[in-house]
């Protein structure tokens, strides 16, 4: 049974690659008919917060990343944490260290000082014969974990490949504070095995965290997991995406008009290919996705494909619900939406012609609000030829169908009786009608307005 989770630490929102790292991870689950867990680790408490929290559950569930167990709270889990803690002091595999702070970073200041790697020397740790030091009295102890001192800790990854690691080169971790609180590589152990997690995917942010961990899951005598550490994304200009740089959260696509689709579909070719498709759904993805098609090389983002996939997804989409998603954004323009035209047949009209929601909504807002076309177009388009064709048009229009063919053939009929082309006609009207010069087909977008509406506008004409 596949079990695996994705684990955000509350400190911000969920970016862009958190937001991969939970793709992988969810569709890996769902690919194998396995688990996917969702835990929320915020034992930092002085940087975790509610609002991340928020804004993390947000993120998932605008993208639909589902998860079947969780969230589990670390800060929840401190007594099982303790539990732990206690049961490796009696084993042996942990063992209390009475050193200072202060102590320790004189030591660690020392061994820089002779050009040496900052580490503990292995004062409280016992050995076999060794007469340990008497504890000072009143002193709270920290808990260190006894890391194995030779050999080397390996695994093969399954992005990666095999990594080994000298135990030489680990020091004995601190798996609890002086005050008692567990650290965060010890909580991500004790979570990673009591959730039976089977694939840890992750950003190889972490690599370095995964052979402390791997000898504290083998100290318990635990099955450990298999790793697979995601390279990062690195932004359109090849820099490493950071909070300072270019990481934005997963919701401010939202705000910028992309649809959840788009971005995880995106996010799905981010770093894993199966063969030329670019264009998949979901459910797709979660049947072809493994981990041996991940690449280990740092994927760049790609604005421009985000938004070519976005203007598929755009074309493709049900104008009811883009309906839905365009009205809010209307309405934070200040925008009162009518029953006529109505929104989904407006909708319908241009949803081929954006690139994004926020486009859509601008290019419906003129429906439902006055506008005032630029003179520079009027003096283009209003031209003396132009004038009467548009005069006989709205003398005709009282007397049509209201529907695009008869429009259109209104159209025809204004323009041949006066010589001209089509285009001497249409252009006015756009412009009229909507301030703008490209539109969707002139006699659709008559039609959708309402017939007094269109009177009234090209009554603007003068
Ligand atoms: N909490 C870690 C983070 O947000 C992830 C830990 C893990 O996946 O093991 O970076």
């Amino acid at each position: 049974m596949i079990r695996t989770r994705f684990a955000p630490s509350p400190t911000g929102f969920l970016h862009i690659g958190g937001a991969r790292t939970a793709l992988f991870s969810w569709a890996f689950a769902r690919r194998h008919g396995g688990s996917f867990i969702l835990r929320i680790e915020d034992t930092d408490l002085a940087r975790s917060t509610p609002e991340a929290v928020q804004a993390i559950l947000d993120g998932m569930n605008w993208l639909g990343l589902s998860h079947d167990e969780g969230p589990f709270y670390q800060t929840q889990r401190m007594a099982r944490y303790q539990v732990v803690i206690d049961e490796m002091l009696a084993a042996g595999t942990a063992y209390h260290c009475y050193m200072p702070p202060e102590e320790l970073d004189r030591l660690r200041e020392e061994q820089r000082a002779q050009g040496l790697k900052a580490r503990y020397d292995g004062t409280w740790r016992p050995e076999p014969g060794k007469v340990l030091p008497t504890p000072p009295a009143g002193v709270s102890p920290a808990v260190r974990f006894r890391n194995p001192s030779d050999g080397v800790v390996a695994w093969d990854d399954l992005v990666k490949g095999r990594i080994e690691i000298a135990n030489a080169e680990l020091d004995d971790l601190v798996i609890a504070r002086a005050d008692g609180t567990p650290t965060y590589n010890f909580c991500v152990v004790v979570d990673d095995f009591d959730m039976g997690i089977t694939q840890v995917i992750r950003g190889d942010d972490h690599v370095n965290n995964t052979p402390r961990q791997i000898n504290i899951l083998q100290a318990l005598g635990v099955q450990v997991p298999q790793y697979a550490h995601l390279s990062m994304i690195l932004g359109d200009d090849g820099q490493k995406l950071s909070k300072r740089h270019g990481a934005v959260s997963v919701m401010q696509y939202d705000e910028e008009g992309y649809l959840p689709e788009a971005v995880l579909n995106y996010l799905a070719r981010l770093g894993w290919s199966h063969g030329d498709e670019e264009i998949f759904s979901m459910a797709q993805f979660c049947e072809w996705f493994d981990l041996d098609h991940i690449t280990p090389s740092a994927a760049q983002f790609n604005t421009e494909k985000l938004n070519w996939l976005n203007a598929h997804y755009l074309k493709r989409a049900e104008a009811q619900r883009l309906a839905a998603l365009v009205l809010p954004r209307l309405q934070a323009r200040g925008v009162t939406v009518s029953a006529t035209p109505s929104l989904p047949a407006v909708i319908t009209l241009y949803q081929e012609r954006v690139a994004n929601l926020n486009e859509l909504a601008d290019a419906a807002a003129v429906f439902y609000i006055d506008i005032t076309p630029k003179s520079e177009l009027l003096v283009k388009h209003l031209t003396p030829e132009a004038l009467p064709a548009l005069a006989d048009f709205v003398a005709g229009l009282p007397n049509i169908a209201w529907e695009p063919a008869a429009i259109g053939a209104l159209i025809k009929h204004s323009v041949a009786a006066h010589g001209l082309k089509m285009p001497k006609l249409a252009m006015p009207l756009r412009v009229l009608l909507t301030g703008q010069e490209q539109t969707p087909s002139v006699d659709a977008l008559v039609a959708l307005f309402p017939r007094e509406e269109v009177l009234k506008r090209l009554a603007a004409a003068g």
